[in-house]
């Protein structure tokens, strides 16, 4: 295939802005996250404490991984030239140092939402986290993949590490069991297919999940977040805010602390923020965790 260049130029898409859709519609009773709701429109714009999360249910050990089933036993793509996890992430979902004494406490977990999308929103978020030397979890949905293969490539290659969101961005937490593994094998199966190896990071969509949903996610390996820090970017569509970027900033900081997991989308405003956003968070002393630190079998 075709890989585009950062810089190349194609076709732009002009995508619907379909709210991306993290909205508060989770369904609480069956994933009562503290982060799921301080991700989303919480009036209060900041974090929630901390709240133990339910545990993901025992996922049913001895059914095969309906993807990911291949003999040769790929690298997770998030990972792992780093060796040892030196993070992992709690039930708040931050991520937190493994040795709280010998690692770095005042990091980001950096993500960005339903792409890949096109190349004009894409190129100048990966040229910036590069400018950062900062790493980032691209959740990406596989009809997008689909579309987009040299997209995915893209992100692969200037390595930044993808996280599956599931193949139609639809919210799992109302869906059987055959529908969300489905769901999530399928994005498995065309990442691996398309730059060698699968997600190791799961993100439902719209933070809805329910039991079926975390049981699934660990059979497949997937280590299940939704987030702590939401940047409100996808309510962001239209003129009505005038600066975005100084509203992006804000949101974040607002919920801002050591560990935060922080959500943002493959958005063109969010695009042109990014490089004010790690300026402000590397002035208040915030470093970009690198995903490929976090211990991904350690599911809180
Ligand atoms: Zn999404």
């Amino acid at each position: 295939m075709r890989r585009l260049s950062a810089a190349a130029a194609i076709p732009v898409l002009l995508y619907a802005l379909s709210a991306c859709g993290h909205s508060n519609s989770e369904d609480r009773a069956s994933l009562p996250t503290a982060a799921s709701s301080a991700g989303t429109q919480a009036p209060s714009a900041s974090a929630s404490p901390a709240l133990p999360s339910a545990p993901a249910a025992e996922a049913a050990s001895s059914a095969p991984a309906a993807s990911a089933s291949s003999e040769e036993s790929a690298e997770p793509s998030s990972a792992a030239d780093n060796g040892v996890p030196l993070y992992r992430m709690n039930a708040n979902y931050d991520i937190v140092p493994i040795d709280k004494d010998k690692t770095e406490r005042k990091v980001v977990l950096l993500t960005f939402d339903d792409g890949p999308k096109d190349s004009t929103t894409l190129a100048p978020i990966l040229d910036t986290l590069d400018k950062h030397h900062a790493k980032a979890i691209f959740f990406v949905n596989g009809y997008r993949v689909k579309k987009h293969p040299e997209l995915l490539q893209e992100i692969f290659d200037r390595g930044q590490t993808i996280g599956n969101h599931s193949w139609d961005h639809i919210q799992l937490g109302k869906e059987s069991a055959d529908t969300i593994r489905k769901q999530l094998s399928d994005v498995q199966d065309i990442v691996k297919a398309t730059v060698g190896s699968p997600p190791v990071f799961f993100r439902p969509p719209h933070g809805s999940g329910n039991a079926d949903t975390h049981a699934i996610a660990k059979e497949l390996g997937l280590l299940y977040m939704t987030w702590s820090d939401g940047s409100l970017d996808w309510e962001m569509s239209g003129d009505k805010i005038k600066d975005k970027t100084a509203a992006i900033t804000r949101n974040i900081t607002d919920q801002l602390h050591a560990g935060s997991n922080i959500l943002m989308h493959e958005l063109s405003w969010t695009a042109e923020a990014l490089d004010s956003v790690l300026t402000t968070l590397e002035d208040k002393g915030y470093s970009f965790v690198d995903p490929g630190l976090i211990d991904v079998s350690d599911q809180p």
